[in-house]
Order: C-alpha cells, then sequence, then structure tokens
C-alpha cells in the first residue's frame, strides 16, 4: 500500500477526537494498548472478507447490529447474551423464512466511541463538553466527568476482551445450537405477537431437525447445526485506540485492525483527505462506510477507489442512512452509479440514524413505522435499479426497553420514559426488532 503506515493519519485533518490534558499518560497508554493481545485475528478477518463478499454477489444477507454505545455500567453477561440471542433469532428468521443465508456481524466489543455533532452540551445555562462514549469520557453531567481519561481506552480494551471471550462461548459453546432455536425465545418476546410467530417457525426448524435425523443425518455431527459464527464490528473513530491494535499478519505481512473483525468509518468523519479514510484504507478488515444525503455520486466513486483500489468484492459496505422520507430522493442516482462504474460493494440499509427525533417529553426517539419506511424504500430502490439490497444495520438489544416508539407493544412518546436506558441513541427492544426481521425475511424471499 503506497505511503501507508499505521500512523500516517496522523499528517491528516481529523474531526471528533479528544483533547487529553496530560499527553504523557495517553501516549503510556498507547504504548501498552500496542502490547496487549489482539482482540481477533487474521485468519478470522478473511472468513468474514469472504462472507461478505457472498453478500456482494447475492448469495447471502449481512444483518449488523448491537447498541449505539456500549457502556462501563451496563457491562453484565446478561445483556450480552441477550444481544447475541436476539441476533440468533433474527437470523434464523432470516435464514430459514427468507431461504438465505445471513452473516452476523455485531456492534459489540469496542463500540465505546461516540460523533457528536455538537462539540458541548447546555443545560440550564451550564456548557460543558459533549459526552463522546465511554472509552472517551463520563457522561455524568459535570466538569471533572466530561474530562477526556486515558485510562478509559485501557479498561474500554479489556471489557471488550472479556465480551468478545463471552461471545466466542455462546457461539461454539451449545448455546447457539439449532436444537435450541425454542429457547431463544425468551421473556417479554415469548409473549408477545412477534414471538407467537417465531415460536410457529421454530417448530417448523425442530420438525425438519427430526427429519433430518430419521434420514441420517446426525446434528451432533453438522458442525453448521450445532454452532455459528458471529463476527464484531464498531465505528472506527478513536484511531490512537485503532492504531495501537494494528498488527502485521505472520502469514501475509498486511496489516489487520486486530480491535474488531469489521470497522466502519461514520458520516461526520468519512472526508476524502481526512484521517479516517486515511488510516482505514491500509487495513484488510471489511470495512463500512456510512452514507448520508450529504453524498454525491462523484465523491461516492472517489472514496470507493480511496478505499478498495482493487475493487474486491467484499471489501467494503456501504451503509445508506439518509432518513425515510429521503431515501428514494437520494439513494437511486447513487446505486445507478456504483452500478454503472463496476464497483463490487456490499448495500447495507441503516435505518436508524436519519430518522431520529424529540419526543414532546424530551427523549431522543426513533418510531419504528420510519425505520420501516426507510428500509422499505431502501429495498424498493434495490429492486428498481435492479442491485442486490444486501443487509440491515440496526441499532438494538435484547433488553426489553423503551426507547423507540411503536412496534407491537405500540410504545408511545409518554411510555418512552418507562426503561430508557441508552447511552447515546434509542435503541429497537428484542420485539421491535424480530418485527422486523420476519418483515426482511419476506423481503428476501420475493
Ligand atoms: C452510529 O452508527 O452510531 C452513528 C453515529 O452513525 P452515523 O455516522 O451514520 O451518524
Ligand atoms: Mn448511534
Amino acid at each position: 500500500m503506497d505511503n501507508w503506515s499505521p500512523d500516517s493519519w496522523k499528517s491528516k485533518p481529523i474531526l471528533q477526537q479528544p483533547e487529553y490534558q496530560d499527553s504523557s499518560a495517553i501516549k503510556q497508554v498507547e504504548n501498552e494498548l500496542e502490547q496487549m493481545p489482539p482482540l481477533v485475528f487474521a485468519g478470522e478477518v478473511r472468513s468474514l472478507h469472504k462472507q461478505l463478499a457472498d453478500v456482494a454477489s447475492g448469495q447471502a444477507f449481512l444483518l449488523q447490529g448491537g447498541d449505539c454505545a456500549e457502556s462501563f455500567a451496563e457491562f453484565n453477561a446478561t445483556n450480552i447474551r441477550d444481544t447475541f440471542q436476539v441476533m440468533l433469532q433474527m437470523a434464523v428468521v432470516m435464514t430459514f423464512a427468507g431461504s438465505c443465508p445471513v452473516v452476523k456481524v455485531a456492534r459489540i466489543a469496542g463500540q465505546y466511541a461516540k460523533p457528536r455533532s455538537a462539540g458541548t452540551e447546555t443545560i440550564d445555562g451550564i456548557e460543558l463538553p459533549s459526552y463522546r462514549g465511554d472509552i472517551i469520557n463520563d457522561i455524568a453531567f459535570n466538569a471533572a466527568s466530561r474530562e477526556p481519561d486515558p485510562q478509559r481506552l485501557m479498561r474500554a480494551y479489556h471489557q471488550a476482551t472479556s465480551t468478545l471471550n463471552l461471545l466466542r462461548a455462546f457461539a461454539q459453546g451449545g448455546f447457539a445450537d439449532l436444537h435450541k432455536v425454542h429457547q431463544w425465545n425468551q421473556g417479554f418476546v415469548k409473549k408477545s405477537p412477534q414471538g407467537e410467530k417465531y415460536q410457529h417457525l421454530a417448530d417448523q426448524i425442530g420438525d425438519t431437525l427430526s427429519f433430518m435425523e430419521a434420514c441420517g443425518i446426525r446434528g451432533s455431527n453438522v458442525p453448521q447445526l450445532k454452532e455459528t459464527s458471529v463476527y464484531t464490528s464498531h465505528e472506527a473513530l478513536l484511531l490512537n485506540y485503532e492504531q495501537a491494535l494494528t498488527r502485521q499478519d505472520s502469514l501475509t505481512s498486511r496489516w489487520y485492525d486486530c480491535s474488531a473483525h469489521m470497522l466502519w468509518i461514520g458520516d461526520r468523519t468519512r472526508q476524502l483527505d481526512g484521517a479516517h479514510i486515511e488510516f482505514l484504507r491500509g487495513v484488510e478488515n471489511p470495512i463500512g462506510v456510512k452514507v448520508g444525503p450529504t453524498m454525491n455520486p462523484d465523491e461516492l466513486i472517489r472514496l470507493i477507489d480511496a478505499v478498495n483500489p482493487t475493487n474486491m468484492p467484499g471489501r467494503l459496505t456501504l451503509i445508506s442512512r439518509m432518513g425515510a422520507d429521503k431515501i428514494t430522493e437520494h439513494l437511486p442516482e447513487l446505486v445507478r452509479r456504483v452500478k454503472e462504474e463496476g464497483r463490487n460493494v456490499v448495500w447495507s440499509s441503516d435505518p436508524m440514524h436519519g430518522n431520529t427525533i424529540k419526543a414532546s417529553s424530551g427523549y431522543k426517539t426513533r418510531s419504528v413505522d420510519s425505520i420501516l419506511k426507510e428500509m422499505k424504500g431502501f429495498f424498493e430502490v434495490h429492486r428498481a435499479e435492479g442491485t442486490y439490497a444486501g443487509g440491515v444495520h440496526f441499532e438494538m438489544t435484547g433488553q426489553n426497553v423503551t426507547e423507540c416508539i411503536g412496534g407491537a407493544y405500540r410504545i408511545t412518546e409518554e411510555g418512552l420514559g418507562d426503561r430508557y436506558h441508552t447511552h447515546c441513541d434509542p435503541r429497537l427492544n428484542a420485539d421491535q426488532a424480530l418485527e422486523l426481521a420476519f418483515l426482511i425475511a419476506d423481503t428476501l424471499k420475493q
């Protein structure tokens, strides 16, 4: 890679970074992180790359999802299990009802840094630096909490490692065994209309497995039935953290960002001459770029050429996040141009970030209706252009939260306060996420 090194981003303009008061303290943490074991290894990253190449050619579907921001306070085994469980449920719905293999990529084990629209926040006339995610500062509204603390990088790294450790155990240790498909339907979801629909589908899968066993195909001999793969991803926002975990693969001598399998660049930091593009163009991981309504076709082609000059399928996922009312206006010209120019990409839909509103009660929220509208718009645009709608990107949780309005439980603006736990953007709860999975499955089948 020409003129690239793990720190070449440092000579480029950079947005959305914290300013540490003590420069020797942050340097020390960076050095410490460089000595830590990687979270993922190159072989796994290559497997994901291959699976995303299948998505690019229309043979699989990408399901990416998780918290807007992982936090130190909400870090526990139950939350990790529930997020994984709802992803499994969604994936099984899409695979079985939609007859399409699903690549599962969680926003987890590293999703700690947040880009913010404003650098400061004002409450009751007091102005403080914005909360930028637990890897940088604390959400509490006082000056000491909002000061960036270098030690938080270390804590985030350790939290990511134990999160990933548990995820790997769940994925390969029996929890994800397809014979347990009924057991993934738990708690509040089980009692909902989506839960009942899921139960019906799980019964059919159970029957299919019994039939296969009667034919002599023993589940215990088939790894695809007993275990699954789940990949991790986060926004590569804090580039000193990413650089510190970037390693040269001993097999290929190429550079991998070993903080996660897949990294993405946010809509606020995708400047062509900026540090984030510079850093990610040099690592071999599959990467995502968020594409918002200000993107134009020429800029998009230049961006694709910057990060994927050899046009490798699976390397680049374009995550469209236009807003429900803008998608049919902005997306077609982008999709058309990428197709005309023969660029291999995965097109995925993030129907969350263009649809954030403030409820009259003051809570930041999203309505399931507008999320659905954007998602449907995404599928329609691809159908009209003859291209493949390859995936979805959701902010969601397995918990019974009340952060997005609507859905089968009809969460209202007044009800948002009941269980509003997010540290950043509002997430779909497990029931709302499952509802969307059924709708996607119907679309995939068509
Ligand atoms: C996000 O995915 O949490 C995010 C901030 O997205 P975007 O860059 O699209 O606004
Ligand atoms: Mn978000």
